[in-house]
């Protein structure tokens, strides 16, 4: 095995704005001078060290020697027929490869990011998990991929608001590289992307969305449920046995009552095995008097599992269930399947 990690430089994708400051203090700089590197980063999108501007080459220099900017090349890229969504195949330094997506969801452009390579939590239905957790990502390799979806819509004469944490890997399960990524992108001095527009989909990691709550953290919150019965959701999310439904309902409603905030809840439907009327009802009995709305995204086809969407008739009446208990729905349009880049289909098979 190579030892990469005493060698490689620091990747200023990693640092905080504060970081930042003080690493150029150390080094004798004012924090006006962090000011011109940070918005070299994020409001230039620079590449080099050599095409960020106005730098002293006294600091160039020292920056190049020390630091570097860590973009992850786009090993490859594949566009849907309908034009809508275009997956990103990155790489990162030790070989293995993550994939981004940018989506035009009601016509805005929106990223959709990676927090790990691979998943630990298993959900029988999802490509990511089926590949198995391999390892966390950095702050800098998720800020990487917002700054690459960003450069790509630029040269497109567009801008990126909205991010969704729902490429692979479980978001709560890498909290602090998530949350450090997170602050990045919003600094308002560099990409500021509103905390509106930043959805954060968990599995339901109950001590993450305490964490959340307590932290008062500014997104918003999905959670995947996909079954009302701990018995229907632990066979679809084997992970949900650390945790029962009991227990996740109460830290959801903590977090809409502290924050005044509604969560989505999002629902794989599956033809026969959780999109029935029983099912249905279950949900709605156990969001009821939740500020919540429900996602239902009709399953994405992968390799690992056989299971079959639920037809469009089965979907309504589902609906219609959820709507006597006053709970609204949405379906979420299926795009990009045909590149395999629609919910839980990301799997980078061809990775280490
Ligand atoms: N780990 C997080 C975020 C990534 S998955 C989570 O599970 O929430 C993003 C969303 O895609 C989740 O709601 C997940 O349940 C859903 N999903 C996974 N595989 C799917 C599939 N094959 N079809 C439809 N939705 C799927
Ligand atoms: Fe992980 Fe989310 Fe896929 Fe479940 S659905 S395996 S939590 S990425």
């Amino acid at each position: 095995m190579m030892n990469t990690a005493k060698s490689r430089p620091i990747n200023l994708y990693d640092l905080s704005r504060p970081a930042l400051g003080e690493l150029l203090a150390g080094w004798g700089y004012s924090d006006y001078y962090a000011g011109v590197v940070w918005s070299g980063l994020y409001r230039e999108l620079a590449k080099t060290i050599a095409a960020i501007p106005s730098l002293r080459p006294d600091l160039a220099e020292r920056l190049a020697a020390e630091t570097g900017i860590g973009i992850l090349p786009a090993r490859s890229v594949i566009d849907s027929a309908d034009g809508h969504t275009q997956k990103f195949l990155l790489g990162l330094a030790d070989d293995q490869a993550i994939e981004t997506v940018l989506m035009y969801f009601r016509g805005r452009a929106t990223a959709c990011v990676s927090t790990q390579v691979g998943c630990a939590m298993g959900c029988i239905f999802c490509a990511t998990g089926q590949m198995g957790f391999r390892r966390h990502l950095t702050p800098g390799e998720i800020v990487a991929q917002v700054v690459h979806v960003a450069r790509v819509l630029r040269e497109r004469g567009e801008t990126l608001r909205n991010i969704v944490l729902m490429g692979m890997g479980e978001p709560l399960h890498n909290y602090d590289a998530v949350i450090a990524a997170m602050e990045t992108v919003m600094d308002h001095r560099g990409l500021a992307i509103a905390p509106r527009f930043i959805t954060l989909s968990t599995v339901g990691v109950v001590p993450g969305i305490r964490r959340l709550t307590e932290e008062r953290r500014p997104f918003r919150l999905a959670v995947s449920l996909h079954g009302a019965t701990d018995e229907e959701r632990t066979r679809l999310v084997p992970t949900a046995r650390r945790w029962s439904l009991a227990e996740l309902i109460g830290a959801c409603r903590d977090y809409t009552q502290t924050l005044g905030r509604r969560i989505f809840f999002e629902w794989a439907l599956i033809d026969g095995e959780n999109d029935g009327p029983d099912q249905a009802h279950a949900l709605g009995r156990l969001l009821q008097g939740l500020d919540a709305h429900v996602n239902l995204i009709p399953l994405n086809p992968t390799i690992g599992f056989g299971g079959k969407p639920t037809e469009p008739v089965a979907v309504k009446a589902f609906q219609a269930v959820l709507a006597g208990y006053g709970l609204p729905s949405t379906v979420r349009q299926r795009r990009g399947i045909d590149v395999a880049a629609g919910c839980g289909q990301l799997a980078t098979l061809n990775a280490a």
